[in-house]
């Protein structure tokens, strides 16, 4: 067992922020009662605010990024938890706050932790990661929402992002119909071989709202916020829901109150990072279940631990497709 661990690690300095490959150890960690031997990390959104500091996404520095790890219980005084066991951990303010997943270790509060279900590796679940979750909370919301896949057609945003990739894959699988809106229709194939339906471009999205629109949609998934989920809003039919989870585009929302009061339509909040676990571990487990293994390989893309300050960039600048798995 070695006593030191490379890790990434952001500093702050007087010119700015600075991000760098360190080596670390123990008493470097935070508090916690379960270290963890790091397999596999993920570049998600909000990893890329992070790394490049474009948002004050990190709130204590020196700070180890990466919001998502998985791997094997190397220490814990948690009874839930013992040597050996494989563990996901998703949010919880860690990669903002607390050291996080872009290391060799990391040491957590065991409540943040959750056990890989079966049938999933560990590279899988970074497969998957905080976008992956995410998007099943969503269609975990459109369904608490009573939308089914008779309901009507379906639209996801940010198609061909990591939680827009997972939703198009697991809605296919559970038998809905999806159109992917995207800005980058060059990945029709991509999208259809996910399962989309149909794919929109984005633009189609992007002009003034209005107040009431033709109704197309019986739920969307959105993960781009801003004008696109005010024109994505003004479309859904009667009694239809929008699960939004994004703000890609922005945070604002240009929209009216008239589908909400002349079709009660309905606009689901979706939060993964404090997301109680309980609903954590469902979407996991449905995960394990709901999402083809294959399509989820053919979204997934591996890199190093030396590669991803560059991919941090790389996804703000929406050139990400699918979800990048950092391998430890
Ligand atoms: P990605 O960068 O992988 O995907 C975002 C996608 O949004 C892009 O691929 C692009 O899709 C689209 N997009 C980007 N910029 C614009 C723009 N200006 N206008 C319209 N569409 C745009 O990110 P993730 O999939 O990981 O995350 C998606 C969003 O969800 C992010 O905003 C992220 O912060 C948020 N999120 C929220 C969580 C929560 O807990 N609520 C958890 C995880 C993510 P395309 O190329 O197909 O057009």
């Amino acid at each position: 067992m070695s006593d030191t661990f490379k890790a990434i690690q952001i500093n702050k300095t007087d010119e700015g922020q600075t991000v760098g490959i360190v080596q670390l150890t123990d008493s470097d960690l935070m508090d916690g009662d379960v270290t963890v031997d790091v397999a596999h990390s993920t570049i998600n959104y909000k990893d890329g605010l992070a790394l490049t500091g474009k948002a004050p996404v990190v709130r204590t520095f020196p700070l180890i990024p990466g919001i998502d790890f998985a791997g094997t219980v190397r220490t814990s005084s948690n009874d839930e938890f013992k040597i050996g066991d494989k563990v996901i951990l998703n949010g919880w303010g860690v990669g903002e706050g607390h050291n996080g997943g872009f290391s060799e270790r990391a040491r957590v509060k065991a409540d943040w932790l959750i056990k890989l279900p079966d049938g999933l590796t560990t590279a899988q679940a970074m497969a998957i990661g905080t976008a992956g979750y995410t998007a099943m909370l969503c269609v975990m919301a459109l369904e608490d929402n009573g939308v089914t896949p008779e309901s009507g057609e379906i639209l996801v945003t940010g198609a061909a992002g990591g939680v827009g990739s997972v939703a198009i894959a697991v809605l296919s699988k559970l038998g809905y119909s999806v159109t992917a809106s995207t800005g980058r229709t060059s990945e029709a194939d991509y999208l259809k071989g996910l399962g989309a339906n149909a794919i929109i471009d984005r633009d189609e999205l992007n002009g003034k709202p209005r107040a009431l629109g033709k109704t197309l949609w019986a739920g969307a998934v959105d993960c781009v916020g801003s004008t696109t989920l005010a024109n994505v809003i003004s479309q859904i039919k009667y009694g239809g829901t929008v699960a939004a989870c994004g703000l890609a585009q922005g945070m604002d929302l240009p929209s009216s109150v008239a589908p909400f009061i002349l079709r009660a339509v309905k606009l689901i909040g979706v939060d993964s990072v404090m997301c109680p676990k309980p609903r954590r571990e469902q979407a996991w487990a449905r995960l394990a279940q709901d999402l083809d293994i294959e399509k989820l390989a053919s979204m997934t893309n591996h890199i190093s631990l030396d590669e991803v300050e560059a991919a941090g960039s790389d996804i703000l600048a929406g050139k990400v497709k699918g979800r990048l798995v950092v391998d430890i």
